[in-house]
């Protein structure tokens, strides 16, 4: 009797049009960080720097490091949402008659035999609890050490960390730089903002009082 392992068909994919409608609604938190982004754009330059500050140096000063911070902020949020993920290469893909012979195997340690054969040119170092070489049934490759599946993205991403709502993208391999600089230059454009604007807060609330 063969082993079991999982539903074989399901390949990930969605019907088009459920698939269409849920792939516009993975944009809504991206859209939503713009906004904030666009917002605070508007409120630091044109109501603290243009219409607040009255010394001209301090306008110039503040201006030119807040588009400094900015542009690098946006860059590597840009590069993170749009860097494509690291996918298997094709080398790693199981041919479909190898596919057939794991799928009905009679009993695990055939299986494992059969993976291990096929991996043995592969560097793959990683094994699972059962000591199997670990195996995609859904993309039906062998998976390279660090490679996880994303059931969003819907395919094996190459050291994937993990899939990030606000970039609706995965964490991974290829943008792994991008995201680290994108949350460390977001810290530094929050801090800057906040340090520089808090002198008119605190004036503003006063005045408000
Ligand atoms: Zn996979
Ligand atoms: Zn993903």
């Amino acid at each position: 009797m063969p082993v079991a392992m999982g539903n074989y068909d399901n390949d990930g994919k969605r019907s088009t049009a459920l698939g269409s409608c849920m792939s516009a609604l993975k944009w809504i938190p991206v859209i939503f960080i713009a906004a904030v982004i666009a917002w605070s754009y508007y409120a630091y330059v044109v109501q603290l720097c243009l219409l607040s500050i009255e010394n001209t140096f301090e306008q110039i000063v503040f201006l030119i490091f807040y588009h400094i911070i900015c542009v690098l902020f946006f860059w590597s949020y840009w590069n993170t949402i749009f860097t494509p993920v690291g996918t298997v290469p094709s080398n790693w893909r199981i041919p479909e008659t190898d596919i057939e012979h794991i799928f009905h195997a009679d009993t695990q340690d055939q299986q494992k035999r059969i993976l291990e054969n096929f991996a043995k040119t592969l560097p793959v170092t990683n094994r699972t609890l059962n000591g199997s070489v670990r195996f995609c049934e859904k993309c039906k490759i062998i998976k390279p050490d660090r490679a996880h599946h994303c059931s969003v993205c819907g395919a094996c991403v190459l050291k994937m960390d993990h899939h990030c709502p606000w970039v609706n993208n995965c964490v991974n391999f290829t943008n792994y730089k991008y995201f680290v600089l994108f949350l460390g230059y977001a810290l530094l454009y929050c801090l800057y903002v906040a340090l520089t604007s808090l002198e008119y807060f605190i004036r503003f609330w006063r005045v408000s009082l």
